[in-house]
């Protein structure tokens, strides 16, 4: 993997003036201390995008965009970290370094290697498995799922027999060691200490990085009563689960020529789909996408058709994809089948014509929504209309460009039959109310956001040493539950580990909490000024927040009338040493 060393990145960013950097961009206008434009990301005709040159970032009031510098190049430039830093080096005349390794790197390169061939030989080996008579009935069981010969050879299909040892004698014989099979998940140890396959009887799906290189395993029952139906590799050095998108592979050149990702949900949808003809397609294998993944995805392309169960595209994971990928701004489109199908069953009933007519009339995300909102209320009657308009102003709310939220006002007085001007008038106080910009679980976050979280987040921009120093005085504990928990823990990490700067911080979360960030730090001032002040109110609500914990189970004991007395006591004095604790910080 070709990661730049962390001193290298500190060193361009120093080099790399972000106004100079965006002004390629923006042209950027200094008022006091910060530069102000016309931002970018979404249409305006007065400036709110602002640029602080001194502490590296900029943050855009109109939409909540923020960043670093390399976060506007990825932005800006729809690339990927890496592209950007190189982008950023060819800029400023910087060579990247040699990768420089130390011994504990070079190890981990070398298990990595072979953990990498483990996995290309267990491929190679279930494909065998596959092809020899005692695939047979497998490979009828991918005929009648309406798979070809060629489509499962294009993804590698695979078969573990129902014996218990028979890839780790062969993976043996071939050299490997026992810790790394063990290693690489592909045999598991028993309580008895024995070592057996961990897959058996399954039909097998390599999981590859899109360079093609096999680094998991999914394997599917074959038999009606085989538990559980999905079995996969475990995370292991080289497969992340939430950092690899099925089929991408093989799919990445369709994507980016024809400028669009079908994503579907099963292994079986994608090679449907893959089969008729669709070969931009990849899978989230039944979890809600990560941002990680959508960073992948974002390499080839910004936009992306959804093609899930229509029972499934509205709720649970395929809406949360759509809320991540439309907050990681990638346009996102729904492809609805009939009610019961998915993109497996409807592609082998309707086939490749009947799909593509699905996919070219996918609507909008949002226009998805507002069909699928008008659907469930009666538009007849003033109290549907109502309730209507009540779902779809938090969404309206969250669209963070002015004039698609305009557009969208127009469509839904046109739905409700509402006056426009009046739609307007409940979107604006909806954003004001709001936040624009944030999706529904951002907002939520972003308001509860305590005015001590604020104030250190904000001093630890713009005074850094105080707000270490107090935030030092923090532990893991202390955070849990805080809307800025995860900054906070970052902030601390890195200072513990190696060194913290804004914009390292920056640099490292995602995108909503990098705006939540830079949000705080463009105000005018910090809503605590001082960060032991801050610490003490976190420390405050977490102790707080143990008392009336210790106080439910009290309530809890004395309710049952439970005989337990010294339990009893034990709480009492554990409440009674937290009232101190408190106390002790007033
Ligand atoms: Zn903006």
């Amino acid at each position: 993997m070709a990661l730049f060393p962390q001193r290298f990145i500190d060193d361009l960013k120093h080099q790399a003036d972000i106004v100079v950097v965006i002004q390629d961009y923006v042209s950027l206008k200094k008022t006091g201390a910060t530069y102000k434009g016309l931002c970018p990301f979404h249409g305006e005709k007065t400036p709110s995008f602002h640029v602080h040159r001194d502490k590296g970032f900029f943050h855009c009031f109109g939409c909540g965009v923020g960043g670093d510098v390399f976060k506007f190049l990825e932005l800006h430039e729809k690339i990927g970290f890496g592209d950007a830093i190189k982008l950023l080096a060819q800029r400023f005349g910087v060579t990247p370094p040699e990768m420089e390794e130390n011994d504990e790197q070079r190890a981990n390169a070398a298990e990595r290697e072979t953990l990498l061939k483990v996995h290309e030989s267990a491929a190679k080996w279930f494909q065998q498995q596959l092809a020899s008579p005692a695939g047979a009935r497998i490979r009828r069981q991918i005929e009648s799922r309406g798979i070809t010969d060629a489509t499962s050879q294009a993804l590698g299909l695979g078969f573990a027999p129902p014996a218990r040892e028979a890839l780790k004698t062969a993976l043996l014989e071939e050299g490997f060691s026992q810790p790394v099979l063990l290693r690489a998940g592909l045999v598991v140890q028993r309580d008895d200490a024995s070592v057996i396959d961990r897959f058996r009887n399954r039909l097998m799906i390599p999981i590859c990085r899109d360079t093609g290189s096999v680094i998991a395993f999914g394997g599917r029952a074959v038999d009606p009563d085989q538990q559980p139906k999905y079995l996969n590799s475990p995370e292991t050095p080289i497969y992340s689960k939430g950092r690899t998108l099925y089929g991408l592979n093989v799919s990445k050149n369709a994507i980016r020529e024809r400028k669009f990702a079908i994503l579907v949900e099963g292994y079986f949808d994608f090679a449907q789909v893959y089969q008729a003809g669709f070969q931009g397609v990849v899978a989230s294998c039944g979890t809600a996408l990560t941002p990680q993944q959508a960073q992948q995805l974002r390499r080839f392309t910004n936009k992306v058709v959804l093609s899930f169960d229509p029972d499934a595209a509205g709720q649970g994971a395929a809406a949360k994809s759509c809320e991540m990928l439309a907050a990681e701004g990638f346009s996102v489109n729904v492809a609805v089948l009939p009610a019961g199908e998915d993109p497996d069953t409807f592609v082998r009933t309707k086939g490749a014509p009947g799909y593509a007519e699905r996919l070219e009339h996918s609507a909008p995300y949002l226009e998805y929504l507002l069909d699928r909102a008008a659907a469930n209320h009666n538009l007849n009657t003033d109290e549907g209309r109502v309730k209507f308009l009540g779902d779809m102003l938090p969404v309206a709310s969250r669209i963070p460009d002015a004039a698609m939220r305009d557009r969208f006002a127009d469509r839904l007085s046109f739905k409700a039959r509402v006056t426009d001007d009046v739609v307007r008038a409940e979107i604006r106080r909806a954003v004001v109310q709001k936040q624009p910009a944030l999706t529904k679980r951002e907002v939520s976050s972003f308001g509860r956001v305590t005015k001590a979280e604020k104030g250190l987040i904000w001093l630890l921009i713009h005074q850094p040493e105080a707000a270490l120093d107090a935030l030092a005085t923090l532990d893991g504990p202390d955070f849990e539950g805080l809307a800025a928990q995860v900054i906070l823990d970052l902030a601390r990490k890195l200072n513990d580990d190696k060194g913290f700067s804004p914009s390292a911080l920056l640099e490292r979360l995602t995108m909503v909490d990098a705006q939540l960030v830079t949000a705080i730090a463009s105000e005018g001032e910090a809503h605590v000024h001082d960060a032991y002040d801050c610490v003490r109110i976190i420390k405050r609500l977490r102790w707080e927040r143990e008392r009336a914990a210790i106080q439910r189970e009290i309530d809890r004991l004395q309710e049952v009338g439970a005989q337990d007395g010294e339990k009893l006591q034990e709480l009492l004095i554990r409440k009674y040493g937290v009232i101190q604790r408190i106390e002790a910080l007033v």
